[in-house]
C-alpha cells in the first residue's frame, strides 16, 4: 500500500534528510587511504548520536537478509555494488567507495547514498560515478506529478543503456516514509508512462547502481549481504529521498 505524506510528514522527512547528508559529509571526508571500514561506521553513528536520531540499518533484516544489519551504514567497496558490511578492511589508494545511510528521526525516515573514490582514480572510475549520479539527476527530474514511476525508471535505465553499463536489475528505489522501505519499488530500468502515477506526497528513495562491466546481474558475497558485481568490474551507487511536489521534485536528502 503507498502511503501519500502531509506536507507536515515531508518537512519532518526533511529533517531526517538533513542528518543524512551530515552523516555522509562527514563520512566521505573521513575516507581516506588506511582507515578502517568500520572506522566510518563509527563516524555515522556519532552524528546520529549528536541529532538524535538513530539507524534504520542497524538491526534491519529484509526478507532476502539472512542475519540482521549490523552497523549503521552500508561501505561497498570497488566491486561491492550495495549492502557492504562495515569490516577491518583498511582504504587503499584508487578505492571505489559507496556509502549509503539512513537515519530515523521524529519517526520519519530519510534514505541516500553517495560513490567517491579515495586517492587517485582509475581510468573509467570517474566516469562511472559521474554516470551514476547523472542517472540519480535523471530520475529525480522524472519525479513530476502526472509521471508514473516507469517514468523514472525509463529515465535511469536509458543512461545506464547508453553508457553500456549493467545493473543488479532485482535491486532498485522505493518509497519510504515512517519505514525505510515502502510502496511502491522504483526500478532502474522500465517503461515510460507504465506503473504508479505520481502525486503531491508521494515520497521515494531514488537509487541508480551502475555495473562498469556491463553485465546485468549480481553475485551475493559469503556474508549473504553484499551483492558484487557478476564479472568483478566495478560499480556505482547513487541515492537521494525525494518527494514529488505540486513545485515538482523535492530533495529531502541535502544539507
Ligand atoms: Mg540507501
Ligand atoms: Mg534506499
Amino acid at each position: 500500500m503507498v502511503e501519500i505524506k502531509s506536507d507536515d510528514a515531508l518537512d519532518a522527512m526533511r529533517e531526517a534528510g538533513r542528518v543524512v547528508a551530515r552523516i555522509l559529509d562527514a563520512v566521505r571526508r573521513a575516507a581516506t587511504v588506511g582507515v578502517r571500514l568500520t572506522d566510518l561506521d563509527e563516524v555515522a553513528r556519532a552524528v546520529l548520536r549528536e541529532a538524535g536520531a538513530s539507524s534504520p540499518f542497524l538491526g534491519y533484516r529484509p526478507p532476502f537478509a539472512p542475519t540482521p544489519f549490523p552497523a549503521s551504514i552500508c561501505v561497498s567497496v570497488n566491486d561491492a555494488i550495495v549492502h557492504g558490511i562495515p569490516d577491518g578492511y583498511r582504504l587503499r589508494d584508487g578505492d571505489v567507495v559507496g556509502v549509503d545511510c539512513g537515519a530515523k528521526l521524529d519517526g520519519w525516515t530519510a534514505d541516500a547514498a553517495v560513490t567517491f573514490i579515495v586517492g587517485t582514480p582509475r581510468p573509467g572510475d570517474v566516469e562511472l560515478i559521474d554516470t551514476t549520479r547523472r542517472a540519480l539527476e535523471a530520475g529525480i527530474a522524472a519525479a513530476t506529478v502526472g509521471n508514473r514511476i516507469g517514468d523514472i525508471s525509463a529515465a535511469i535505465g536509458a543512461i545506464a543503456e547508453e553508457a553500456g553499463y549493467g545493473m543488479p536489475r532485482d535491486f532498485g528505489g522505493h518509497g519510504i516514509g515512517r519505514h525505510m522501505h515502502e510502496d511502491p519499488s522504483v526500478p532502474n530500468h522500465g517503461r515510460p508512462g507504465r506503473g504508479y502515477p505520481l502525486r503531491h506526497g508521494l515520497a521515494l528513495a531514488i537509487e541508480p547502481m551502475f555495473i562498469a562491466g556491463g553485465k546485468n546481474g549480481y553475485r551475493v558475497a559469503g556474508d549473504g549481504w553484499t551483492l558484487h558485481s557478476p564479472d568483478g568490474s566495478r560499480a556505482a551507487h547513487m541515492e537521494h529521498t525525494i518527494a514529488v511536489t505540486e513545485d515538482g521534485p523535492r530533495v529531502l536528502t541535502v544539507p
